[in-house]
C-alpha cells in the first residue's frame, strides 16, 4: 500500500495552498510546477526570464502572462521574503548596507560598494555562523540558520533593481558577508548556478568570489568542480597556535592540510587564490609573521589582501598602524609574495561582516 493511502481533506487543503518562495526554484523546477497547472511549458522560460532578466518581483509586472496565471502565480508563491529594515549609506555615499529581516525573524545584511566603475555586492550565506572566529562580529552572534539559495539570490536581486534604476548593473559579488559559503556549501553553489544562468541573470561565475574560512574537505570539493569562480581563503595567521586562538576551525583544519588544499586547488583549477589577513595589532602584523606568511605560500600562485582589523564590540583587538601595515606589505613584496593593502570600506556604517546584525 502507498502512503498515504488517503490524505484527509483538511491536510491536502493545507498543502495546497502551502507558499513556495520563487527563487529557490531553477528553471526545471519552476516549469515542472507549470506544467503540473496545465500550462504550456514555455510558460517556464517566461516567468524565468521575467524574474532574472527583467527583475520584476511582484506578480502584478508579468504583463506578458494571462491575468489568471499572474493571481495564481500571486497565491503560490513568495516574490519578496527579504524585507529591509534599515539601510545605512556611509557618509562618502560610495557604500551602502542593508540589513533585511527574514519571515522566522532571523536577520542578515547585504553591502554595496561603489568603487571605481565596480558596482560590487557583499552577501550572506547564513544567518549568523558556526565557526567563532574571535573578532568577527559574525562569529560572535553564532550560528542561527543556513539560507536558502532563495535567500542568497534575493540580496543580489535586490541590489542589481536598485541599481538598474540607476542605469547601472552589478559587477561583481563577493559572497563575504555573513556566513561560511561551504558551510552552506550546496545552497551556495545553487544560488550561483541559478544566477549564472545564461538565459536569466546571466552572471558570469568569474565575477563572483567565495570567501572560506578554510574548510578543507569543502576546498578539495570546490577545487574538483572545476568551477571559474574565483577563491578567497580567510588566512590571519601563519603558525597553528596564533591561527587557532583566533579561528577556531584551525583545530579540525591546521594550517598545513589547509595550505596543502590550496596547492590542490592551484593545481587542478589553474587559478590563482586570495589569501585574507586581517592585521592586528601586536597580534599577527610583525615582519617576522610575514616572513612565515610568504614561506608558508611559496611557489603558489596567489595574491594576499591585507585589511586593517575592523574593531568589534567583544573582541579587545584593534586595527594596525599605517606604518606597521606598510611593513609587513614590503617583507611579503621582498619575499615575492604579491599584496595589496586593502582599505577599510564603510566603517562608519559597520559594514564589517555581521556587524550591524549582531546589534540588533
Ligand atoms: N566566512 C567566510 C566569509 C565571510 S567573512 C570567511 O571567513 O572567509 C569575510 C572576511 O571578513 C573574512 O576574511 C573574515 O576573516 C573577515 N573579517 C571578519 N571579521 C573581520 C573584522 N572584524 N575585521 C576585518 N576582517 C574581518
Ligand atoms: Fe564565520 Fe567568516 Fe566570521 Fe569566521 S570570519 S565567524 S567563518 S563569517
Amino acid at each position: 500500500m502507498t502512503w498515504p493511502p488517503c490524505l484527509p481533506v483538511f491536510l491536502e487543503s493545507a498543502l495546497s495552498t502551502e507558499h513556495s518562495y520563487i527563487y529557490d526554484l531553477d528553471l526545471e523546477e519552476l516549469t515542472q510546477k507549470l506544467v503540473d497547472w496545465g500550462e504550456p511549458s514555455y510558460r517556464g522560460l517566461q516567468v524565468w526570464q521575467g524574474l532574472y532578466q527583467n527583475l520584476w518581483h511582484t506578480p502584478e509586472q508579468f504583463s506578458n502572462l494571462p491575468h489568471k496565471l499572474r493571481l495564481r502565480l500571486g497565491e503560490v508563491f513568495v516574490f519578496a521574503h527579504l524585507q529591509p529594515e534599515s539601510i545605512l549609506e556611509s557618509s562618502d555615499g560610495q557604500t551602502r548596507k542593508t540589513l533585511f529581516s527574514l519571515p522566522d525573524g532571523q536577520a542578515i545584511e547585504a553591502v554595496l560598494m561603489r568603487y571605481d566603475r565596480r558596482r560590487t555586492l557583499c552577501i550572506s550565506t547564513q544567518a549568523g555562523c558556526a565557526m567563532g572566529c574571535v573578532f568577527c562580529a559574525t562569529g560572535q552572534m553564532g550560528f542561527r540558520r543556513h539560507l536558502s539559495s532563495g535567500e542568497i539570490i534575493e540580496q543580489v536581486l535586490y541590489y542589481a533593481r536598485i541599481l538598474r534604476n540607476e542605469g547601472q548593473n552589478v559587477t561583481n559579488v563577493v559572497l563575504m558577508g555573513m556566513g561560511e559559503p561551504f558551510h552552506n556549501y550546496a545552497a551556495t553553489m545553487q544560488a550561483i548556478d541559478r544566477m549564472n544562468h545564461p538565459q536569466g541573470f546571466n552572471f558570469g561565475a568569474r565575477r563572483f568570489t567565495i570567501s572560506t574560512v578554510g574548510l578543507v574537505p569543502a576546498i578539495r570539493r570546490f577545487a574538483q568542480e572545476q568551477r571559474q569562480v574565483n577563491l578567497a581563503v580567510s588566512l590571519h595567521a601563519a603558525n597553528d597556535q596564533l591561527r587557532s586562538a583566533m579561528l577556531p576551525v584551525n583545530k579540525k583544519y591546521p594550517l598545513q592540510e589547509l595550505i596543502e588544499a590550496c596547492r590542490e586547488y592551484v593545481r587542478e583549477t589553474h587559478r590563482r587564490i586570495t589569501f585574507e589577513w586581517a592585521l592586528i595589532q601586536g597580534v599577527n602584523d610583525s615582519v617576522e609573521e610575514a616572513r612565515k606568511l610568504a614561506d608558508l605560500l611559496q611557489g603558489m600562485l596567489c595574491h594576499v589582501n591585507i585589511i586593517p582589523l575592523n574593531p568589534t564590540r567583544k573582541y579587545s583587538g584593534s586595527a594596525t598602524t599605517r606604518e606597521r601595515a606598510l611593513a609587513f606589505q614590503a617583507e611579503l613584496e621582498r619575499c615575492g609574495i604579491p599584496c595589496t593593502i586593502r582599505m577599510r570600506r564603510g566603517i562608519d556604517i559597520q559594514a564589517g561582516c555581521g556587524q550591524l546584525a549582531s546589534e540588533r
